[in-house]
């Protein structure tokens, strides 16, 4: 098993397959993604070393993510390669929802269990001045053919003061009727958006309370669960997670690792720097692989240093994944 000398244990890997986006969200991508790092990313071989590699040392599950990761023609094989591996329980994948209704037929049979949806206003308008994209409609389809085909549904939502914040009472009454889970983050600051998070960050404590003050139940998390603090209420088929990552202890749960597209290992989305792990996947080595990850892991550190403006070499989350 993969763990730090905190004892935290990392059942759970996020990998990019691409930092190429479509989108042009206002918090991530304002002025759409430029082409101006290398582009040779991580091919379906190496993905499935890496993959087995991680699943031997313990990863029950494996997030796809980017970019924007549907923008990979081979997205179903990456799909498959995760979800095939021996030991791999769950393979998720966090999207824009761009193609979700034209190719949501070919990941689900490809072995994809569950799906998060970037949503930040169920108002198009709303949604289009956000993302640069007039799209909400379609991905709202493309979420109702997800839920019947079974796939479990995550919307992810980041409030924004001068944009969203107002919208919380929109997102309830949706998921009275709606059975996903709504996960509001909290906007984190990034390399490339100082400005735009001091005038557009917004606290997830008092919407916390105000949950709590309503009825909502936290419910207990699961140990290859992400970072949210879930709610659930009697009322609501939906629930309602919480990314507060500027929160008092938000890193002692950590249980997951980062890969770059181009096969770099994160140890915090927030850290200085990827560590290069690709030769050991183009050798195909998976002892070497394990034991590479195991000596990386020694330098994790405890905590982020967010909540100082340190956002190590993260210029934007779109090259990671968040
Ligand atoms: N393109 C895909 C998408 O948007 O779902 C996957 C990659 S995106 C970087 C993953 C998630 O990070 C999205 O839900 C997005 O809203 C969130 N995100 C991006 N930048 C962020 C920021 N500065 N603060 C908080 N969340 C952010
Ligand atoms: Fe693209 Fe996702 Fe970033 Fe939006 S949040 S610009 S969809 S990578």
């Amino acid at each position: 098993m993969l763990e730090d000398k905190f004892g935290r244990r990392f059942h759970y890997l996020r990998l990019s397959i691409t930092d190429v986006c479509n989108f042009k969200c206002n918090y991530c991508l304002p002025d759409g993604y430029a082409c101006d790092t290398e582009r040779n990313f991580l091919a379906l071989p190496e993905i499935e070393t890496l993959v087995n590699g991680f699943a031997e040392l313990g990863t029950s599950k494996i997030r796809i993510t980017g970019g924007e990761p549907s923008l990979r023609k081979d997205l179903p094989e990456i799909i498959k390669a995760c979800s095939t591996a021996t030991g791999i329980q769950h393979v998720a994948m966090t999207s824009n929802g761009y193609k979700l209704e034209s190719d949501i037929h070919k990941w689900v049979d490809a072995g994809l269990n569950s799906l998060n949806i970037s949503i930040d206003s169920l108002d198009p308008r709303m949604f289009s001045a956000i993302t640069g994209h007039d799209k909400l409609e379609t991905i709202l389809c493309g979420i109702d053919k997800a839920i019947a085909l079974g796939v479990k549904v995550k919307i992810n939502a980041v409030l924004m003061k001068q944009y969203n914040e107002q919208e919380l009472q929109n997102f309830l009454a949706w998921l009275k009727i709606t059975p996903v889970t709504l996960r509001l983050i909290e906007l984190m600051q990034t390399g490339d958006n100082k400005t735009f998070f001091e005038e557009n960050h917004v606290s997830g404590t008092p919407i916390r309370q105000q949950l709590i003050d309503n009825g909502w139940g936290q419910l207990i998390r699961d140990k290859a669960a992400g970072p949210a603090q879930e709610f659930f209420h009697a009322d609501y088929k939906g629930k309602i997670g919480l990314i507060m990552p500027y929160g008092k202890d938000f890193c002692a749960t950590c249980n997951r690792l980062r890969i770059s597209a181009t096969g770099k290992l994160h140890l915090c989305l927030f850290a200085d720097q990827g560590l290069d792990i690709r030769p050991t996947l183009q050798s195909a080595d998976s002892n070497e692989l394990q034991t590479t990850l195991k000596t990386l892991l020694g330098d994790k550190e405890a905590t982020h240093w967010l909540q100082d403006g340190f956002t190590g070499g993260t210029k934007h989350l779109a090259m990671l994944g968040g």
